[in-house]
């Protein structure tokens, strides 16, 4: 009976085609809130400008969307498609799809869903990774004749491919509509080979440390484009660096803010008969927005990483914005509620260190009390400078002082090194902002005093007689307002503040 149902089920698929969505429309900019008041605060400086981030869009203008004050709505940006078509409208995107949907799909052309699922293994199987109807063996020829008409295979072009000292690849993908994204590999001696992948055309969120967040945001990636730099890593690199075992949306933007494409793509990266990343192994990470995370991880079983970097609302709103609307406390009391639910769950938390912002001892005490409660893990990240950035790391020392204290106190906490950092391909480096850049925050001010007192010393050191008067100077005022020791000092007076230019 179940059969004969099933059987009916199937014949009325067949006979009934299932409707696709529309493709995508971008927004205009006038309709987005966060932009409208963005403009609204910035009147003359922007309104009678070009509103878009040309660097990475020379061929295809789309809005710049930045989040730099207190009003803050998410609005969407384009590509918030359900299946994915091509730009012309008249193909689908295959990697744009569920199993479930690319199954209907096959049937609504009239092929057995066997058909799907031998198609499917060809698109995400080892050692094939289809980027066309030619690299389908096997498959009946009507049917290869049917996708050839009906079905676009790749999302991305790949555009370039940079290697750092340490292995670290970073790929440089075009989309359809002219615009390029970065997608980082990172190889490991241990296996755990990585695939870092973005998930947005630049990023809303104007987190001051991040190179991407000052392109602003321009669009949303489609679950295509996102599954498909996962396909594309493996095809590319496994032969070179072994099998990517690991996922991390930690490259362009905020993969929260993009939570449907998000949650969709991960769900075909783990598929069995496909890619098979193991779930834990699949990492979201986000500055904190707050409903969609509850809805992450009430939707999804994938690992969870937040981006805390500091332990004061003071400091946090202004190193990352989103905090003016989802405060610090919020953003912890939800997680100790949500994660109440999930047994054998760990949040891991993200904290890129500043020197002389996030990194005394005060922070690392607070950090410990901010975390009771929560099960998580606490991954230490020394910050990747680049150009314009008005930050520097912290020392050394002063990271493994800071972990000690936090081990003490029975954290589980790990240093990450930078990797990939000689070609930009690091934590935060990611992009390549236009003429027109999400705007720098005003700094507190405790901090404007630390950046004029360095400002003033740095730019006067002439020889090494007067380095060691101003460090004088220097240490005598430090000691007072307790900022800085003078290890911290020299360590910003011989920092490069132009690191590096981001040609390519
Ligand atoms: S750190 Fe992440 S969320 Fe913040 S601006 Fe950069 S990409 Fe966006």
């Amino acid at each position: 009976m179940a059969a004969m149902e099933m059987g009916c089920v199937w014949i009325r698929r067949m006979l009934r085609p299932i409707p696709l969505p529309s493709p995508p429309v971008a927004i205009p900019l006038y309709e987005n809130p966060v932009f409208y008041n963005f403009l609204k605060r910035q009147p003359n400086k922007l309104l009678h400008r070009r509103l878009i981030s040309t660097a990475t869009a020379p061929s295809t203008p789309g809005p710049l969307v930045s989040f730099d004050g207190a009003s803050f709505d998410l609005g969407c940006v384009g590509s918030g498609d359900k299946v994915g078509t091509s730009k012309q409208g008249s193909k689908v995107l295959l990697k744009g799809m569920r199993y479930t949907e690319l199954e209907n799909w096959v049937q609504s052309h009239g092929y057995r869903p066997g058909q799907a699922l031998m198609l499917w293994k060809r698109l995400y199987g080892n050692d094939i990774w289809a980027h066309g109807c030619e690299e389908l063996e096997g498959l009946n020829r009507d049917f290869k004749k049917m996708l050839n008409e009906n079905a676009e295979f790749k999302a991305l072009s790949l555009k370039n491919m940079l290697t750092a000292s340490d292995g670290t690849k970073k790929i440089l993908f075009t989309l359809e509509d002219g615009l390029v994204i970065e997608t980082v590999v990172i190889p490991s001696d241990r296996g755990r080979n990585t695939v870092c992948v973005s998930s947005q055309v630049g990023c809303a969120m104007n987190c001051q440390f991040c190179y991407t967040g000052r392109m602003g945001l321009t669009r949303h990636l489609t679950a295509a484009e996102i599954v498909e730099q996962a396909v594309f890593a493996r095809r590319l690199l496994t032969s070179e660096v072994g099998s990517i075992t690991n996922v991390v949306f930690m490259g362009m933007g905020e993969p929260l803010h993009n939570v449907d494409n998000v949650i969709k793509a991960a769900d075909i990266m783990v598929h069995e008969q496909g890619l098979h990343f193991s779930p834990r192994k699949v990492t979201v990470s986000t500055s904190g927005l707050v409903p969609q995370l509850k809805r992450f991880l009430h939707e999804s079983n994938y690992a969870l990483a937040v981006s805390l970097n500091a332990t004061t609302d003071e400091v946090r709103n202004w190193i990352m914005p989103i905090n003016r609307k989802y405060k610090l406390g919020l953003l912890l009391q939800t997680l100790r509620e949500e994660l109440r639910l999930k047994s054998n769950y760990k949040v891991l938390f993200e904290y890129v260190m500043l020197a002389g912002v996030n990194d005394s001892i005060e922070d690392a005490r607070r950090l410990v009390d901010l975390v009771q409660g929560i099960p998580c893990k606490i991954n230490l990240i020394s910050f990747n400078a680049h150009s314009g950035s008005q930050f520097r790391p912290t020392s050394d020392e002063k990271m493994i002082e800071f972990r000690n204290l936090l081990a003490e106190a029975e954290c589980i906490v790990f240093m990450r090194p930078s990797r990939g950092d000689d070609q930009m391909a690091a934590c935060g480096q990611l992009g390549k902002p236009g003429a027109i850049q999400a705007p720098l925050l005003r700094v507190p001010e405790k901090f404007q005093k630390l950046g004029t007192l360095l400002f003033f010393h740095l730019t006067r050191v002439k020889n090494s007689a007067m380095l060691m008067y101003m460090i004088n100077i220097a240490r005598a005022t430090f000691y007072i307002i307790k900022f800085l020791d003078v290890k911290q000092l020299l360590q910003i007076v011989y920092v490069n503040p132009e690191k590096k230019n981001h040609n390519f």
